[in-house]
């Protein structure tokens, strides 16, 4: 079913998942603010991800670095000078757009990463792409425009106090690969993964929370031996996939993989593998996976003066590791969750939203509902016993009638509604329904236990 992106937002936003940044003040442009229930989402995808690439997988281990660093790191990693996007004003509107962007919304299958800005200028002159607003083709050169934010650090406001803040997680890793490759003992090869704010003065945040200018990013740099046989790459691309298919549970029909052309690569890249996304608006990047050689740490090796090669204790031969990187941004993930769990179904009795969110993610397993005051008490000791002594995250809601109550855990997408109700006095039994069948089944309150964790594990 193809969604409409009005509807998902206003259902996002009516049950507390996502609200406008800064609402009472009348928002900030592309500024999102995650509510309870997002809140909660949110930290389980980033627990799914912890979990999957750093405490289960034998090679890896993670970090938690500063946001500011030092702005030679910026200078190493390149971006200071080069991290920009080809701006153009229309003359006519004085709207503001993304070259590169205006061309690929218009031609869906073009891509066109690697083209100069004569190219894009060109292209966008011979083909007479209009502008969005305004519809006229009137167009100023393309400008470099610089997408870190800048900031000063201190009292004195001049350009030794200039910092920036980090538009990627990834360099703080690569700043830091030394010292938690030397306290960990670590030999190659291995990978340090972190989950962070990012920012980017994007040009043109939008679609939702698909391009914001802050936005969080789950990046792991893996670094292997050059002289390694091992296909890295296939690797992680494959662990990636895993990760989709089986823990957040993306279908594959949803998403396709595009390998980045000899142009479009960036200059440090051997090899770069970017996972898109469907999304109602279009096609969109999700994770990149990309070989970056030995670029990095040569950089902070050179700028630094500190010696990074790594002492291969097999060959005694002394190197730089080399690194793929596999990049996500948190937001995007989520969204890409949203555009696939939500569903809006026809019923007998009318219909009903549906956010048929994987088990894991769920910010609630399982909402308790007693059937009328009576049953509080009792449902309240249900209640304690699956929160508190089983850890299972869940909801109690004793107001409105059985029937919406449903519908909402329907509509915030927890997975099992158990039912206290005049029978479970006397047969000691509660009612689960499936969120996803609306099935219900009668199960006796201490056969609860194993039927829990074998429904969610
Ligand atoms: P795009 O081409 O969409 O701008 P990118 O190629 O610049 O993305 P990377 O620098 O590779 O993106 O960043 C890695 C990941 O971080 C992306 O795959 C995406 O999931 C996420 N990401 C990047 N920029 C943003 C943003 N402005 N808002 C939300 N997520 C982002």
């Amino acid at each position: 079913m193809k969604i409409e992106m009005e509807k998902l937002i206003a259902h996002l936003k009516s049950m507390g998942f996502v609200f406008q940044g800064s609402e009472i003040y009348g928002g900030l442009a592309n500024s999102w603010d995650y509510g309870p229930l997002g809140a909660e989402l949110k930290n389980n995808l980033k627990q799914a991800w912890w979990d999957f690439f750093i405490k289960k997988n034998p090679y890896n281990i993670g970090l938690d670095t500063s946001i500011i660093m030092n702005s030679k790191v910026w200078q190493a990693s390149g971006h200071v000078g080069n991290f920009n996007d080809p701006l153009l004003d229309c003359k006519n509107c004085k709207s503001r757009w993304r070259a590169d962007k205006l061309i690929e919304e218009k031609f869906l299958d073009l891509n066109v990463g690697g083209w100069s800005d004569t190219q894009l200028e060109d292209f966008i002159k011979e083909k007479q792409i209009k502008c969005p607003k305004c519809e006229k083709c009137d167009f100023t050169n393309i400008r470099k425009f610089e997408l870190m934010f800048k900031t000063n650090q201190g009292v004195v406001e001049d350009a030794s106090s200039i910092v920036y803040l980090r538009p990627e997680t990834a360099q703080g890793i690569f700043v830091q690969y030394k010292n938690a490759q030397r306290t960990l003992r670590k030999q190659l090869p291995f990978g340090i993964g972190q989950i962070g704010k990012s920012f980017r003065n994007e040009i043109t945040p939008g679609n939702f929370i698909f391009r914001t200018r802050e936005f969080e990013q789950m990046e792991l740099e893996f670094f292997f031996s050059p002289n390694d046989s091992k296909d890295w790459f296939e690797y992680w691309l494959n662990q990636v996939q895993e990760f989709l298919d089986n823990i957040v549970k993306i279908s594959k029909e949803n998403y396709i993989l595009r390998e980045h052309d000899k142009e479009e690569l960036a200059h440090y890249s051997s090899r770069t593998v970017d996972i898109e996304f469907k999304f109602p608006f279009g096609i969109g990047e999700l994770w990149g996976i990309a070989n970056r050689g030995n670029f990095d740490l040569s950089q902070h090796q050179k700028v630094s003066g500190e010696d990074l090669t790594y002492l291969d204790p097999n060959t005694n031969e002394k190197y730089l590791a080399h690194v793929i990187e596999p990049s996500v941004g948190v937001e995007r993930l989520l969204l890409a969750i949203f555009c696939q769990s939500y569903k809006e179904e026809k019923l007998d009795n009318g219909e009903r939203i549906v956010m048929q969110l994987p088990v894991n993610l769920a910010p609630y397993k399982i909402a308790i509902l007693p059937l009328q005051k009576q049953q509080i008490d009792k449902s309240l000791e249900v209640y304690e016993h699956i929160n508190k002594n089983l850890n299972i995250a869940c909801t109690f809601d004793e107001k409105g009638n059985i029937g919406k109550r449903y519908r909402r855990q329907d509509a915030i997408g927890t997975p099992y509604c158990i039912t206290i109700d005049f029978d479970t006095q006397n047969d000691n039994c509660v009612t689960i329904r499936n969120r996803d069948t609306m099935e219900q089944e009668r199960i006796s309150i201490p056969d609860l236990n194993s039927y829990l964790k074998n429904k969610l594990s």
